[in-house]
């Protein structure tokens, strides 16, 4: 039997579908989930809506074959990233497909990352139905993944809230990020914060009597530069990640209103990418003790000046092991024994933390992913329906 080369009909359509849906992170991802809901509330399906403070976003947890055992959850989020200023050749929200260099393709945002994953997944709901599978299957589609993975936090609180009887747990999480379809075992994480610093204005010529907020935020910038160039030159490897090393980066600074004013206000984000293994907030500790040495310095002039951090985001690294089940279960479906590791963070170390044995593998490359012109092959999304058609014949 030689392995298809493009997916159903009905696969592809649902995939085109949720393409159309303008789900960026800033946006409402409620049309989209609730075009799934319907399909899922038809085919007898029970499913709960768990919702961000705003209400205008929700994650979808569906259970298939509920009542019975454990199980396994396909994971997908279903924000997208912006195309403000990319040079895009095709409709964002089009869904068109187009041959090009002799390869049948989906274009549009979110196609590799992830509605392909996330459309395929949907269309094999009467399937799953069908195949009476022995184990309970999930379904978990979030929001607010490619800002911090917020979404995936509430989902998880949720099913915790839920107060689920210890066998009804799922107990492996398939998250179908563009990985080619080859399982991928480990991700870095990322840990990113705002840094305010909080100084005294004054007459640039009376910097006696003033607390420069941007010079206090210079020192601890340069400091995280310092942080870096010592885990590139002397820090733990891991091989086999493009940079097998943690980084750091700051990534926005503000400050100031005029020359000739001291500023009193700046801030600015930072992020560690860093290594499964890594105790982050031991980093973040280092970054806050260089901080507290600065304040006193600062408080001599005016009590009122500070340096406090806001956590934006912490999206934990990913590690699993090679005869981890959820890792065997992906090689078995995609009928291959590689294993990959990837440079982007994913919500599978959210779903590892809770206990919840994960791996990531799903169609489309993270290459074609945030880019203009975003797409994904249909002979992509067609490995993922064989995946996915082998999950129903799996016992
Ligand atoms: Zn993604």
């Amino acid at each position: 039997m030689t392995a298809a080369t493009t997916p159903s009909a009905a696969g592809l359509a649902w995939a085109q579908r949720l393409v159309r849906f303008n789900t960026i992170s800033r946006e409402s991802n409620l049309p989209l989930i609730e075009c799934i809901a319907d399909h899922l509330r038809t085919l007898g399906v029970p499913l709960r809506l768990s919702w961000d403070d705003s209400r205008r976003k929700a994650n979808l947890f569906a259970t298939l074959g509920e009542g019975k055992p454990g199980g396994v959850i396909l994971s997908g989020h279903t924000d997208t990233v912006p195309w403000d200023g990319q040079a895009w050749t095709v409709d964002p929200l089009g869904a068109d497909l187009r041959t090009v260099a002799g390869e049948p393709r989906l274009y549009g945002r979110g196609s590799a990352d992830m509605k392909g994953f996330i459309g395929l997944v949907v269309a094999q709901t009467q399937a799953f139905l069908d195949a009476d599978l022995p184990h309970a299957l999930h379904y978990a589609f979030s929001y607010d993944e490619e800002v911090g993975c917020f979404g995936a936090q509430t989902l998880l609180a949720d099913l915790a809230e839920a107060g689920l009887p210890k066998a009804a747990l799922p107990r492996l999480c398939i998250v179908g990020e563009p990985t080619s379809m080859v399982p991928a075992i480990a991700h870095k994480g990322v840990a990113r914060w705002r840094c305010c610093v909080k100084g005294r204005a004054a007459h640039s010529s009376q910097t006696h009597i003033a607390v420069n907020a941007i010079e206090a935020a210079a020192r601890l910038v340069a400091g995280l530069a310092d942080m870096a160039d010592d885990f590139a030159a002397r820090g733990p490897r891991y091989a086999g990640f493009e940079v097998p090393w943690t980084t750091a980066a700051v990534g926005v600074i503000e400050g100031g209103i005029a020359d000739n004013v001291v500023p009193e206000d700046c801030r600015f984000h930072y992020e560690f990418r860093a290594l499964p293994g890594t105790d982050v907030a031991a980093l973040q500790r280092r970054v806050e003790d260089h901080a507290a040495s600065l304040v006193p310095a600062m408080q001599a002039v005016d009590a009122a000046t500070g340096i406090r951090f806001e956590t934006l985001c912490a999206v934990p690294p990913f590690q699993a092991a090679l005869d981890d089940p959820a890792v065997r279960l992906a090689q078995q479906l995609a009928g291959t024994d590689r294993t990959t590791l990837v440079g982007f963070g994913t919500e599978a170390g959210l779903f590892q933390s809770a206990g919840i044995a994960s791996v990531v593998c799903g169609p489309g490359s993270i290459t074609q992913a945030h880019q203009a012109d975003e797409y994904v092959s249909l002979a992509q999304l067609a490995q993922a329906e064989a995946f996915l058609q082998a999950l129903a014949r799996h016992r």
